[in-house]
This record gives structure tokens, sequence and C-alpha cells, in this order.
């Protein structure tokens, strides 16, 4: 009894308050309310602790794939613990749930990846590729190339180095990023352009920026071109279907690394096993986290491509870089009972003829709203936007908070959703059930409405 009594009432919030300094978090704005506390979950649902049961549309931060409450890693956790719960990879050493993870991670990669490099987070796998890019190119013998692309709004994590990879600017102005040799071009958002382009010109022209920054730089002094398949705490930005080839084209023909940030699509998220296979690009680098584990355990690594990994394993010269963490045994054996959950029960296959397309259906049907200007959803990670005037979609004023309104009455009535501005991001667990999706767009319309009535 005394531990339901301590998972409830006003006691976590006011412990809350005095000694946790949440992130990503208003610290002063906080301490006027109460945060929410989360006592338990199961499938897709959260609850809380004043006994809400809450649909998790956003996979807890899109990680949570396989959905709460699976015996299966739990155990595997466990299990790990007991033989072996911490030993490193440093110094000529292994242990069997590290190899065996690389090894599966092999077999559900494209085919140029055949070996990983294990971090604790996808903020710690972005900081690895800086340092594994410019060592690969020091050793290639052309140390000058140094400098990586990447594209405003971008999220790569929030590390020093991941931050300035990162192209969000109330992060850069807190802290001087980003650090020397990261420059930023422009990201492929056609819903946030002036529209006077076709989506298919607007996404080549998006991708020729990466190629006038080369020209601007000069092509000896660029490493890498990072980006997210689809850009995701950006705002879920589907970018047009002209962008990825063109980009992969001024790679292949600047001889610039392309990494592709696999963090939130990778392991099935837009019904492929990774972003990269969805929109055919051939990376050399895919840094992953969240979903490899179902976030069940933190659990981050990069997969290095077969010219990138021969380089460095064949010109050797100790490469310094390593965490403690690299390849945690109880980590690997969760992520591979996770793997093990997405073939057996074809969850990658699930998202891309089952739940994929019937909450994709589902969720265009917003379109219909008086205040949706665009609805958007690949796989099962989507996102509408919510507009003043739905012929010119043009934007309410930015001081009302229009999305944080949405996104309050979401939650009030039982559908975690975010708010990127005014533009409402979805990424539902792959174990939805079709009444899930139909309770998940119900409450979405219902919510719209409210918001509607508020700002009447
Ligand atoms: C979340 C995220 C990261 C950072 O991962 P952490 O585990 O929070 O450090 C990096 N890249 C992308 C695309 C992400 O969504």
């Amino acid at each position: 009894m005394a531990a339901l009594e301590e998972r409830s009432g006003p006691d976590w919030q006011e412990l809350d308050k005095e000694h946790y300094l949440h992130p990503f978090t208003d610290h002063k704005d906080l301490h006027k309310k109460k945060s929410r506390i989360i006592t338990h979950a199961e499938g897709s649902y959260i609850y809380d602790a004043d006994g809400n049961r809450i649909l998790d549309a956003m996979s807890g931060l899109w990680c949570v794939n396989a959905g709460y409450g699976r015996d299966e890693l739990i155990e595997a956790a466990a299990a790990q613990m007991r033989e072996l719960p911490y030993y490193n990879s440093f110094f000529q050493c292994a242990h069997p749930p590290s190899i065996a993870l690389a090894k599966l991670l092999q077999e559900v990669s494209p085919p140029q990846m055949n070996r990983v490099f294990f971090t604790g987070s996808g903020s710690e796998s972005n900081d690895t590729i800086v340092r594994m890019v410019r060592r690969y190119w020091d050793l290639m013998g052309q140390p000058e190339r140094q400098t990586i692309i990447s594209r405003h709004n971008a999220y790569h994590g929030s590390t020093v180095a991941a931050a300035s990879l990162g192209g969000m600017k109330p992060m850069h102005r807190q802290g001087g990023l980003p650090i020397p040799g990261i420059v930023h071009v422009d990201q492929p958002y056609w819903f946030g352009s002036d529209h006077s382009q076709t989506p298919d010109e607007f996404g080549l022209q998006a991708a020729r920026a990466i190629e006038t920054a080369i020209n601007e730089i000069g092509a000896d002094k660029i490493a890498a071109f990072i980006g997210e398949p689809i850009q995701g705490a950006g705002g879920v930005i589907v970018p047009p279907d002209t962008y990825w080839p063109e980009v992969q084209r001024i790679c292949d023909e600047y001889g610039v690394l392309l990494i592709s940030d696999e963090v939130i699509t990778g392991f099935g998220r837009l019904g492929e096993w990774f972003g990269a296979d969805f929109y055919g690009t051939r990376p050399d680098f895919m840094p992953f986290a969240k979903g490899v584990t179902s976030g069940y355990l933190p659990l981050g690594g990069v997969l290095v491509s077969d010219r990138v990994a021969e380089t460095l394993i064949d010109k050797g010269g100790e490469f310094y870089h390593g965490y403690t963490y690299s390849g945690h045994p109880a980590a690997c054996a969760v992520a591979i009972a996770n793997i093990n959950i997405l073939r057996n029960e074809g969850l990658v296959e699930r998202v891309k003829n089952d739940i994929g397309p019937y909450l994709q259906k589902k969720w265009h049907s917003l379109g219909e709203h008086p205040l949706v200007g665009e609805t958007r959803m690949v796989g099962l990670m989507g996102a509408f936007e919510i507009v003043q005037d739905k012929d010119s979609l043009g934007r309410f004023d930015e001081d009302l908070g229009v999305g944080t309104i949405c996104r309050d009455f979401l939650v009030n009535n039982g559908l975690v959703m975010r708010a990127v501005g005014d533009t409402i991001v979805a990424a539902p667990p792959f174990i939805l059930s079709h009444a899930e999706a139909d309770e998940m767009v119900e409450i979405a319309w219902k919510c719209l409405d409210l918001t509607q009535k508020a700002i009447e």
C-alpha cells in the first residue's frame, strides 16, 4: 500500500520543485505550475498520479515504439544484469551482447553498413560522428576537410557538438554555439515557404543550397553533410520527393560524406528499417538511439559505412574516443530483444502496410478542420499545421501560442502530442490499434474545436 500512496498526491510535485531541474524546461514557469507525474504505463497508454489515462501518441520521446509493458525487454535486461551487468569495451575487450547486437544491426541496416560504434544516446552519437568524420579525413590525407554542413531547424541532440550540428537558434544563443566548422543551410520545409514554387521545385532548391555552400566554402574543406531523413523535433518536416535524391547527387559529386540522422527514423518509424531505406540514400554514417531499445534502456550508436570503417582499421592509429557505457551489456541485451520483437511481430511491415496507412487516412481527414492548413504523415510520423486562414495558409500571431493552447487541450483530453510552434506533431507506437488510431483522431478533432472556441 505504501508504494501506491507514494505514487500519488501532491508530494511528488512538491519534491520535484524542490530538487529536480528538468531538461528543456522554463524553470520559472514550471515553478508557477506543477509537473504531471507519470506513474505507470501499458501498451499505448500512460497513467498519471491523478488517475488520468492518456494515449501516448508521442511514444514517450519518439522512442517507445514497441509499446509499454513488454516483458521480453524487461526480462532481457534482468537476465543480462544477472550474468554481467557491466563491462567495458576498452582495452581490447568485448562481451556477447554488444557483439551480438553489432551483428544484428548489420543484418537490418543497408548493405554498406557492416560496423557499429556504440554510445549512450543520440547526442553522443552525433558527437562521435564529428570526431570520426574529421579523423577519417585526417587519415585520408585531407585534414582540411573539417566543415560539416547542416540545416536550420535541424535537431541532432543537446551536447555541445550535437547542438552545434542542430539548427535551433534558441539553443545556439545559450552557450556560444555553434562550435567552429559547422554551417547551416535552408531546410526543405515547403509549408514554411512562400509557396511560390511547387514542392518539387522547392525541394530541389533546398538541396542546392547545400551545393551553394560547398562551392562558397570550397569542396576541399567540406567533410560531411548531416540531415534527418524527416526532421522530427523541428516539426515533422517531410521533404519534397526531389530533395534526398538531389542531396545524394551533390554528396557524390563533391565527395562529401553523408550522415543520415536516424535517431527517430531508425528501426521502423517510416515503415522501413531506416529513413535511408525509405528515401534511397546511401549514407556513410547513421546515428541511432531512441527506437533501438524502444526507450527501455538508454543506448545509442553510429552505423559506419565500409569505406569509413575500413579506413579507420587499415590506416590504424588509436582513435582517442569512446564512452564508459559504449556497448553497455544490459542496454545491448534490451536492443537485441527489441529488434527481435520488431522482426517476430512484423512491426516494421505493420507500420508500412497496416497501421501506418490506416492512421494516415484518418489523419488527413483532420485537414478538413477550419484550423488546419496541412496534414502530413509518413509511416507513423506526422504533423498538422494550425493556420488562421485556410486559403492563404496564413499563421496566427506567434504570441497567441495557439499550438500550445491546442497541445494543452489534447493532453487534458487524454492524448499526448507535441506542439512545435503552431505545428502539432505525432509519433505513436507501432503497436497502436485501429481503435486507438480512431481515438487519436477523434480527440484531435475535438481539441481543434476547443482551440478554435478558445481563441475566438
Ligand atoms: C532525439 C534526437 C537526437 C538526440 O538524442 P538524445 O538521445 O536525446 O541525445 C539526435 N538526433 C535526432 C534526430 C533526434 O531526434
